[in-house]
């Protein structure tokens, strides 16, 4: 029987983008694997994780420790050693296992390294030593460079993130800008990243670099989120703050007013809390909107199973269901009820629109006390630097006052959020019903929560074929 190994591959920041390395890294373990007649059984991938920074667990590679000290693989193939064990006490670790559990296979693309034996391990140790002074030394000199050139503003090199002219990273690429915004309303108005993310590379939009492949997902929510938008210098990911407390300004110019940024970031991180790792994807209009009229639960979307292609029936129904813990007597074919409620919406919306005023735009109005409280902070701060305060008088009134800021910037935050997605969801009252049927599905479904809390469904009758629609009562909020 063939020996069974796991491959490990691992991808670093610095090929960032570039999800086609792991690829490649796989398949060349895998040929490899094939060479030698084993049998790669498991890939063990670890992605955007450093092997050099010492504090980062890297899941995939603890998992691959565990499982080839339980017996479950007998050997690894890695794309090189770096890759595998950067830090010697991550060698050691492995070598450990192989001291443990006799006849291990072991294997790298791309050197000729086997720490199954005596002479590879030295060698072993050998590169991985080199290759973590070289690491710290380099990383050290690059690092104090990087976060110089960040404290003054400058950009950092490399191709220019979308948004940017890829020729001028600070000036904006005015069509980038525009993609970028239109997807930021439509964030705010209820789509989710999923949905842009999948128009985008329909569109072609987005980073060009990725080609034919797909952004991922944290690449679109970070096109859409990035501090950059609004000219924020950030380090390592992080809004980097210059000696006066505020956010370093970069050189180039910015494609969002802060107003609009946060809030684009409030809902973004809103849902996250929201939904974590669910899947929001709904396929039908009402599901979850529509509920039955008889145990009040519920009722979701369904392949309609009785849809045959010369049938006037729609191809879903909306059932109330016993495996949601409804009654399972209510169910109706659902495109007739998606065009009477979308008309009922529309309207509404329309009539709403007309006798409302406009709302103008409206500024947050404690920004005067966010300021005084910054203010108040940055002369304790200086009074304790001129010595006319002690370090722990300025520790005892700090506290507070850092409180009283930072729930300031959320009312604030929350503020500009509510604001622009009341912007971002008016504007229905002038679709037809037909545009708004080509809107992503999540989208519909805010315009209609925005009028309904609920759509109550009766039942039928037995036999009864004409859809009726005073069976179907809309529940206005
Ligand atoms: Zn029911």
């Amino acid at each position: 029987m063939a020996r069974k190994v796991g491959i490990y591959t691992r991808i670093s920041r610095d090929d960032e983008g570039d999800a086609l390395g792991v690829a490649r890294q796989r398949q060349d373990c895998e040929r490899l694997a094939d060479l030698r007649s084993w049998q790669a059984v498991k890939v063990y991938e670890d992605n955007d994780v450093s092997a050099f920074k010492r504090n980062v667990v890297r899941d995939e590679f603890e998992l691959m420790l565990k499982d080839l000290r339980a017996g479950l693989i007998d050997g690894i193939v890695a794309y090189d050693l770096d890759r595998l064990a950067r830090q010697p006490r991550d060698l050691e670790r492995l070598i450990e296992i192989f001291d443990e559990r006799a006849r291990l296979s072991f294997a790298t693309v791309t050197n000729d390294i086997n720490i199954a034996t005596p002479d590879g391990r030295t060698m072993a140790r050998i590169m991985v030593a080199f290759a973590n002074k070289s690491s710290h030394d380099a990383s050290r000199r690059i690092r104090r460079k990087h976060l110089e050139l960040a404290q003054q503003g400058k950009d950092s090199g490399g191709p220019a993130p979308y948004g940017w002219r890829r020729d001028a990273r600070n000036e904006v690429d005015p069509k980038a800008a525009q993609a970028i915004r239109q997807a930021q309303r439509e964030i705010l108005a209820g789509v989710r990243i999923g949905t842009i993310r999948q128009r985008w590379w329909e569109e072609g939009l987005g980073n060009p670099r990725a080609g034919t492949k797909r952004m991922a997902h944290h690449h679109v929510e970070h096109i859409l989120t990035n501090p950059r938008l609004v000219g924020y210098r950030t380090y390592h990911g992080e809004i980097l703050y210059g000696e006066d407390g505020k956010p370093v300004l970069g050189e180039w110019e910015s494609i969002n007013t802060l107003e609009e940024w946060e809030a684009v970031c409030a809902v973004v991180a809103e849902r996250k809390l929201d939904y974590p790792n669910k899947n929001r994807a709904r396929k039908y209009l009402l599901s979850g909107i529509a509920r039955c009229a008889l145990c009040k639960t519920k009722i979701r979307g369904q392949t309609n199973h009785k849809w045959k292609p010369e049938s006037k029936a729609s191809r879903y129904k909306y059932q109330c269901s016993v495996v949601n813990g409804g009654c399972g007597k209510v169910g109706r074919i659902g495109e007739p009820v998606d065009r009477l409620i979308v008309q009922l919406v529309l309207e509404e919306q329309r009539e709403r629109a007309a006798t409302a005023a406009t709302p103008g735009e409206q500024r947050w109005p404690q920004e005067h006390d966010l300021e005084l409280v910054s203010q108040e902070i940055t002369q304790l701060i200086e009074a304790e630097k001129a010595k006319q305060i002690s370090v722990s008088t300025l520790l005892q009134m700090l506290p507070s006052k850092e409180r009283e800021r930072d729930e300031l910037k959320l009312s604030r935050t929350r503020f500009y959020k509510e604001q622009k997605q009341a912007e971002a969801q008016a504007g229905a009252e002038n679709l037809t019903a037909e545009e708004f049927f080509d809107l992503p599905i999540e989208r519909q479904q805010e315009i209609i929560l925005h009028s309904l809390s609920a759509v109550m469904i009766s039942p039928a009758g037995r036999g009864r074929r004409v859809f009726d629609p005073s069976l179907i009562e809309p529940v206005w909020r």
